[in-house]
């Protein structure tokens, strides 16, 4: 239980915390990298070394930080613009003076680090001056792997100003088989991270609905599977004031 006075200070809530998510993969799945062996595909699957197929960490951090400032975004907190380290907090080169004037808020205060101020996703998920107080692990295919066969699909470059086919560019893709539900499974770990960490943290997640690439082409759909979190209804109250300032 969460009450107003932990709120008034948001960094050093939660000591450590783990949620077990995982995403089930609607259509095939493309998370490629390029230059691995043993496979015919320019872009192989990527793979632990135990051959089983994974989502990299990087990835889903990265998209889950985009996710999360769309969300504070929307709730009218002002958000730096990452990944460009100078544009992100505590520099933020190149705001107007009137956006940057709505950082220096208390909110935005980080107790004992620095004088300086550091959006919310910041706060989350740290910047060049601040570490980011959430990791993720890979998402690991709880498949056996050898019911997965490996699966081609080939593809052509096509030149849009000419609406063409260019010439010598068929390639081929591996992907996870399609319609298979497969499971994806990892943790996410928080360590003294602000109060309002895991309800925005799973809010982007649902916002998430593919991954990895040719999402366009229908490749990478996916739900999750979230841990049920007690609505905390003072942590909402917070995040709704984003206007408030
Ligand atoms: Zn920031």
């Amino acid at each position: 239980m969460i009450n107003l006075e932990q709120l008034s200070n948001l960094h050093q809530t939660y000591p450590l915390q783990t949620y077990s998510i995982t995403s089930v993969i609607s259509s095939a799945l493309c998370i490629g990298a390029g230059g691995s062996s043993g496979s015919l595909a320019d872009k192989p699957i990527v793979r632990n070394s135990e051959g089983n197929l994974l989502i990299p960490a990087s990835q889903l951090k990265g998209r889950l930080r985009h996710e999360c400032e769309k969300i504070a975004r929307g709730l009218k907190w002002p958000i730096c613009y990452a990944p460009n380290p100078q544009s992100m907090c505590p520099q933020r080169v190149g705001l107007t003076e009137t956006c940057e004037h709505k950082f220096k808020r208390e909110e935005y205060k980080i107790s004992g680090i620095d004088k300086r101020y550091h959006c919310l996703i910041c706060q989350i998920f740290g910047n060049p001056s601040l570490p980011s107080h959430v990791t993720f692990d890979d998402l690991i295919c709880t498949e056996e792997i050898d019911n997965i066969p490996e699966v081609l699909r080939s593809g052509v470059t096509i030149n849009r100003r000419r609406c063409t086919v260019e010439e010598r560019k068929l390639y081929l893709l591996e992907t996870s088989p399609a319609n298979t539900q497969l499971r994806f499974t990892g943790n996410i770990h928080l360590f003294n991270a602000p109060v309002f960490t895991g309800v925005l943290i799973l809010a982007g997640l649902r916002h998430i609905n593919a991954l990895g690439g040719s999402k366009s082409a229908g490749l990478g759909w996916l739900h999750w599977e979230l841990p049920n979190l007690p609505l905390e209804p003072t942590i909402w109250d917070f995040l709704a004031k984003g206007s408030v300032q």
